[in-house]
């Protein structure tokens, strides 16, 4: 009998599944339907020799301390500071917007100061209902156009004016030369990978692995106390109201026999071509070696479940499998498909020790 099983061996999962074992000497029991632990953050050399993300480019940051000391114990970290340019106009230009990218862009010498009149000159007053309107407020028609509209209906089939205010929002403009995309405290990337750091998360004597096992196979063969998911929350209830749409993602990989391919380690392309970006994950891992391997992402409706729709409509369906997964006693819904939310690594670690200490809680209540 195995005190919890828990379904999903990515970060949701593998947190808790360290902290129960370790901390709570509880017996485990991880299931993953893939072949591979680390979930959607998974990492491996590919035939080339190179360190790739089979899921898409992934870049740790946060501010939360504790998540960052957590991850730490399991993992050491390369020291990288995300930069992103945009293929705008023939150039490639840093983004999210600042005082370099106009300067670039239109030839200019704009100050600080000066960038803010030009872009008061440029920004349309509006009520903010969507994405459009919180971008062209900010920087004006022509720079919403060069940079945000065709990106934003690429990546979600939607117009930003049919997205909610939300998904643009989170993209600063900056008055300064600042090109980080991120300013968290933390940034970097593990030295050895994701999939080696969550391996190790998963070392305990108390852990039980079984990769390529859905939870549907073995959920009344294996005997267990209480249920950890980080499945889709709409499958675990059999699609019932519906399935929640997702935003999906088709990568094309391709090894190239020169040190790099592009100046930094994503590339955005919001107007030519079908693909969304190019990522070069090199600049990020810090590897070193003679051929690069780049990837090219085309956003697709079907396929795996990457990003939740960001749709009022969407919120609401998803409300009601929460409802129902409220009712439920010893199953827990954690992670990124179980909550339909789009979370950050460090947000998905956040939760699963947020659960943790909730399921220490109630343990000390019960033997009071
Ligand atoms: P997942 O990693 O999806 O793990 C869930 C696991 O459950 C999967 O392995 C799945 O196979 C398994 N599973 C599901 N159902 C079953 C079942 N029925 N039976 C058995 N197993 C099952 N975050 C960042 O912080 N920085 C980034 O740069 C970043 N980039 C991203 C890029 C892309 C393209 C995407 C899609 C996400 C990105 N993220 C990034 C978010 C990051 O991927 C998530 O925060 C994180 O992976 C979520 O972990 P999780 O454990 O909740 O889910």
């Amino acid at each position: 009998m195995f005190d919890y099983l828990i379904v999903g061996a990515g970060l949701a999962g593998s947190t808790l599944a360290e902290r129960l074992a370790s901390e709570k000497n509880a017996k485990v029991l991880v299931v993953d339907r893939r072949s591979h632990v680390a979930g959607n953050a998974y990492d491996c050399y590919d035939d080339s020799g190179v360190l790739v993300h089979r899921y898409g480019a992934h870049l740790f940051h946060t501010n939360d301390r504790e998540v960052y000391l957590y991850l730490s114990q399991f993992t050491d970290w390369h020291h990288y500071i995300h930069r992103v340019l945009s293929w705008v106009d023939g150039q490639q230009l840093p983004f999210p917007i600042n005082l370099d990218t106009l300067n670039q862009l239109y030839g200019l010498s704009l100050t600080e100061e000066t960038m803010k009149l030009f872009l008061d000159e440029r920004a349309e007053a509006q009520e903010i209902k969507n994405s459009e309107n919180v971008i062209v407020g900010q920087v004006g028609k022509e720079l919403y156009e060069k940079f945000f509209a065709n990106y934003t209906r690429k990546q979600w089939g939607l117009s930003a004016a049919e997205l909610e205010p939300e998904v643009c929002a989170r993209i600063p403009v900056r008055f300064n030369r600042d090109s980080r995309y991120f300013t968290d405290v933390y940034q970097g990337m593990p030295k050895q990978g994701y999939s080696r750091m969550i391996e190790r998360m998963l070392q305990h004597p108390n852990i039980k692995l079984m990769l390529q096992t859905d939870f549907t196979e073995i959920r009344h063969l294996i005997p267990y106390k209480q249920l950890i998911y980080t499945g889709p929350i709409d499958e675990y209830f059999n699609y019932a109201y519906g399935r929640l749409p997702y935003r999906s993602l088709r990568f094309e990989f391709e090894t190239l026999a020169q040190e790099s391919f592009q100046p930094a380690c994503v590339v955005n392309y919001p107007n030519e071509f079908d693909f969304t970006r190019i990522l070069e994950m090199k600049h990020a891992t810090g590897q070193k070696c003679e051929v690069t391997t780049i990837v090219r992402e085309y956003p697709v409706a079907e396929g795996e479940p990457y990003y939740p729709v960001p749709a009022k409509k969407n919120r609401e369906l998803y409300q009601r499998y929460a409802e129902e997964a409220a009712k439920m006693d010893k199953v827990y819904f954690v992670g990124r498909l179980a909550q339909y939310r789009y979370l950050n690594m460090d947000q998905v670690v956040r939760e699963a020790l947020d659960l943790f200490a909730r399921l220490r809680s109630q343990d000390i209540t019960r033997r009071i």
